[in-house]
């Protein structure tokens, strides 16, 4: 049985009160709730005081980030690596989100071997896929989610996505408020998961598929009523204790 993750995405959001705020909310609100895994992604600024709150409050929220390097130390300014994020409490490591890929010109190659680096590390990729608008009406999305996937599995084997999680994220779907449909998500699912099979079925009926674009509490459960979808990545209403409480308690 699959355990669904339902991971919040900050992005460029937050400060010192903001995560104090929302992670005393989600306490309160997840308190009693089983059967899924909740995490969030501060911003790496965050980590040290998010891992301060969250062990205090003996919570049970797992702790992520948004980015990491290819390299271990040394001249890369700006950088941070595995290493630096396990110091700080961080498990589910999101890589190759559309953001990144596009603001930072990050290739399926490139995104791949953070995969390589996290495992190696023995931390949690979260690895994106997703199609834009344009390759979605072009009825490329199978392909593109394809041709992202096997930058990991044609270098590193399909075991390699053992115990890594997934999301599909359509790029149109993003911050928009335009979410797929379930049934649409459920489809997409269903392939991406065809395609990890026809290398091995094993790997592809344990591994976690969320689903990521303007999810929120009123949508939620229909995204997890479909038997492939395992969670959700949630990046706007991740902001709101309440909403992503909801989302979490949804799956
Ligand atoms: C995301 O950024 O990963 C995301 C899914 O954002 P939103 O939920 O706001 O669409």
């Amino acid at each position: 049985m699959r355990r669904p993750l339902v991971m919040g995405n900050w992005k460029l959001n937050g400060s010192k009160a903001m995560v104090a705020d929302l992670i005393k909310g989600l306490d309160a609100q997840l308190a009693g709730v089983e059967g899924v895994d909740v995490a969030i992604a501060p911003p790496v600024m965050y980590l040290d005081l998010a891992e301060q709150l969250l062990g205090k409050a003996e919570s049970k929220i797992l702790l992520g980030s948004q980015n990491v390097d290819v390299n271990a130390s040394g001249a890369f300014t700006g950088d941070i690596s595995p290493e630096m994020l396990k110091d700080f409490g961080a498990t589910h490591i999101i890589i190759g989100h559309s953001e990144r890929r596009d603001y930072h010109a990050e290739s399926d190659e490139y995104v791949a071997k953070k995969f390589a680096f996290l495992k190696e590390h023995g931390l949690v990729p979260v690895l994106c896929i997703g199609e834009s608008e344009a390759q979605n009406e072009a009825g490329e999305t199978v392909a593109v989610c394809a041709r992202q996937l096997d930058a990991v599995i044609n270098t590193q084997g399909v075991e390699a996505l053992n115990g890594a999680v997934i999301a599909y994220e359509p790029i149109w779907a993003i911050g928009t408020g335009k979410a797929a449909t379930a049934e649409d998500a459920q489809r997409i699912h269903a392939e991406i998961r065809a395609h990890i099979a026809a290398k091995s079925e094993e790997v592809a009926k344990n591994v976690v598929i969320q689903y990521g674009g303007s999810v929120k509490p009123e949508n939620a459960e229909a995204y997890f009523a479909q038997p492939d979808i395992d969670g959700a990545l949630v990046g706007g209403a991740a902001l709101n204790a309440e909403s992503f409480a909801a989302i979490a308690k949804a799956a």
